[in-house]
């Protein structure tokens, strides 16, 4: 028999027990706070050095970079290494699903990534440790070593595009998984809120596990509020049985 392909959508909830607040979601930080929310948005960033500035500040201090996966990212793996198809599409810039062990190949990051750097000019990358040590040392605003751009982090700013590619990828794999679990994620921004519904619409089995309800909680077969650190691990080990 083959064994179902488990796609999970995950957003800010499944880190918080890492110590990373949700900065993007509709109750998140950054759309409470306008000016913090100008750092991480694209016209802003490239008009204005004073913002990049205060960007690198932002990044300099921020803790992403040295938070640890935690119960639920170790329970994707382990469902990963029971021999179960799984695939990662995720809400989060954390990268802590490939620090928990997931191969990079599996993991879909929507919103790119806060662990490196990329050249608005010439899409030179490297990891973030490198950038954040030349404003360490005293740049405001780090150009791009092979070009001299603007760089920023590999996230994807507010007024960005998602990558196509990326988004194409998350699509396929949502209309081919049997089983769809959405996992911290209040599923109210676009894209990752539609991947619920095109799951559902595609006859996957719809798990929603948020402590909050979610638009999309009448659709699913399953809805968990208990805490996702006990509720994925509990599921995930069902699903590997
Ligand atoms: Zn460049």
């Amino acid at each position: 028999m083959t064994r179902p392909l488990v796609a999970i959508l995950s957003g800010a909830g499944i880190s918080t027990d890492s110590g990373i607040p949700d900065y993007r979601g509709p109750n998140g930080l950054w759309r409470k706070d306008p000016e913090a929310e100008k750092l991480v948005t694209y016209e802003y960033y490239m008009g204005d050095p004073e913002i990049r500035r205060q960007s690198w500040q932002m990044r300099r201090k921020n803790r992403t970079l040295q938070a640890e996966p935690n119960a639920a990212h170790r329970a994707v793996v382990d469902l990963e290494k029971s021999g179960v198809p799984v695939r990662v599409i995720t809400q989060n810039i954390d990268g802590l699903h490939q620090l928990a062990g997931l191969p990079a190949r599996k993991v879909l990051e929507l919103h790119g990534t806060a662990r490196e750097f990329r050249c608005t000019k010439c899409h030179a990358r490297g990891p973030m440790r490198d950038a954040i040590a030349r404003v360490e040392a005293g740049e405001d605003d780090p150009a791009c070593l092979e070009c001299g751009g603007i760089l920023k982090s590999a996230t994807v700013f507010f007024g960005e595009r998602l990558d196509p590619v990326v988004l194409g990828e998350a699509v396929a794999i949502t209309k081919a998984c049997q089983v769809f679990i959405a996992v911290g994620s209040s599923l109210q921004v676009q894209p990752a809120a539609g991947l619920a519904g095109v799951a559902a619409d595609h006859g996957a089995r719809l798990v929603i596990v948020n402590a909050e309800a979610t638009p999309y909680d009448d659709r699913a077969d399953e809805v968990v509020r208990e805490p996702i650190g006990t509720a994925l691990p509990r599921l995930l080990h069902e699903l590997s049985g």
